[in-house]
């Protein structure tokens, strides 16, 4: 329960985000926002929002923001989450005294429209797709875990989810939880000395998810506590589904039994989706929040998202609040004039400059190496890699890098590029590595 404190603390947070913004942009947006009291704790503050359109744009736009305006506030910078919820429902039922206290409906952190009818399949996600049906199907059965991992805004969460709302609407009991959260969770009951009450919790439930697994990394305490979780849940054939951006082998910091016990299910991977996939997701995000768009303009959007999905809804919000406030219907000149901006920064981010030095820092070596004419392995290796990510992130052509590498024309380029590709295919270990950095510099920085 939260405390008394806590009570009006969220929306005092969100008047002082009023003076912060545009006006427009409050009243269509934070105005919507309602703080949930009772869930939220100083570490953890959740607000309902209406419906996914508001809640998606908070997301992308302000939780850093509401989350640092708590810290000012109380000193602590808790995880801030926004999740679906009609308004009034706690209204509603203060306005019954007489009714005997009836037990509050667990609010789950489910997403409702996170489910398999409103999950596009294409080639990138196929397996991990089947895998997760076949897990909603017969939970605790035939892989237990299932660990799906893949980069930012992928899909993972959501198809965790959708197992978790099918399981949730047959009556079991579903925890939803970060690892951010379950950390938390943890550290707050060993303070409380309730550990009994933690255990009982996560060991009682039907299906266990926790998303982002690779942030145990290093939390010795919590991985021995997770590991008898984990034992538990599995003996009792209790469904347990983990995400993860890597692949359990590749989490460092993260204890042998864990990982081992990781793959002793289902390991399914999900890749960046090929363009007929990202026009469809954006013709069902469409659909789902009611936006309709011409094909061109989808076309349009699908060109100059990066392969994170989750860009998407953030600018359905642009166009769909642009739009109305115009009074102008989306065309794609429309379209292009409001986007412009996002493209904008999208292309300032990821530059030449900062791939060399995220892939320098990462295999710890020097650009000017990596430039050079080095034929030592692991100089080969970077430039390597260093090519096909310039070659996937920015507009560069194959001339230009052939200049920028000095190498001898553009046919070096795409001979290089070719045998990246025969990489990619046959040797696991640099396919993740090529995934690990292209999340590293496609994820925006927080801060
Ligand atoms: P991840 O957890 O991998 O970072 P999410 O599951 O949060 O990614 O997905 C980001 C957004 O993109 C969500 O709104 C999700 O519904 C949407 N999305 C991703 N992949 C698909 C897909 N294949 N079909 C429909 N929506 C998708
Ligand atoms: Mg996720």
């Amino acid at each position: 329960m939260g405390d008394y404190y806590y009570m009006n603390i969220g929306q005092s947070v969100l008047q002082m985000l009023k003076d912060e913004i545009s006006e427009i942009e409050y009243n269509r947006y934070i105005k919507q926002l309602q703080f949930a009291t009772e869930e939220s704790r100083s570490d953890f503050a959740l607000f309902f929002a209406p419906n996914p359109l508001v809640a998606n744009w908070i997301k992308t736009k302000y939780t850093d923001k509401i989350a640092h305006l708590f810290e000012i506030k109380t000193g602590t910078k808790p995880t801030v989450s926004v999740t679906i919820r009609t308004r009034n429902t706690p209204e509603t039922a203060a306005a019954a005294p007489t009714a005997a206290p009836i037990e509050k409906p667990k609010h789950s952190l489910l997403n409702p429209s996170h489910t398999f009818e409103n999950f596009v399949v294409g080639g990138s996600n196929q397996f991990a797709y089947a895998a997760a049906k076949s897990v909603s199907e017969k939970p605790g059965d035939i892989y237990n875990p299932l660990f799906i991992y893949g980069g930012v805004g992928l899909g993972k969460t959501h198809l965790m989810q959708a197992i978790g709302n099918v399981l949730q609407h047959q009556g079991k009991s579903v925890i939803y939880t970060s690892i951010e959260q379950f950390v938390n969770d943890f550290t707050r009951h060993l303070r409380n000395q309730t550990m009994d009450r933690f255990k009982d919790k996560y060991r009682k439930c039907d299906a266990l998810l926790i998303d982002d697994v690779q942030f145990l990394s290093n939390k010795n305490q919590t991985q021995e506590e997770f590991f008898h979780t984990f034992e538990t849940l599995r003996n009792e054939r209790k469904q347990i589904i983990l995400t993860a951006d890597k692949h359990p082998k590749q989490i460092a910091g993260l204890e042998e039994r864990l990982k081992s016990r990781f793959e002793w299910g289902l390991v399914a991977d999900i890749q960046p989706p090929e363009l007929e996939t990202k026009i469809a997701i954006i013709k069902k995000k469409c659909e789902i929040n009611r936006v309709s768009l011409t094909n061109d303009v989808i076309n349009y959007i699908a060109t100059i998202i990066s392969n994170n999905a989750r860009e998407i809804e953030g600018i359905l919000s642009k166009l769909h609040a642009y739009a109305q406030l115009m009074h102008m219907d989306i065309s794609i000149e429309f379209a292009k004039n409001v986007l412009r901006e996002q493209l904008q920064e999208q292309r300032d981010n990821i530059t030449i400059d900062y791939i060399m030095s995220t892939i320098s820092k990462e295999l710890n070596v020097k650009p000017s190496e990596i430039r050079s004419k080095n034929r030592s392995r692991n100089i080969v290796y970077a430039r390597r890699i260093a090519i096909y990510l310039a070659r996937e992130l920015t507009p560069m052509s194959m001339p230009q890098l052939a200049k920028y590498f000095g190498m001898k024309d553009h046919t070096a380029v795409s001979h290089t590029m070719k045998k990246i590709q025969e990489l990619l295919k046959n040797d696991e270990d640099f396919k993740v590595k090529i995934e690990e950095l292209t999340n590293k510099i496609t994820t925006p920085q927080i801060g």
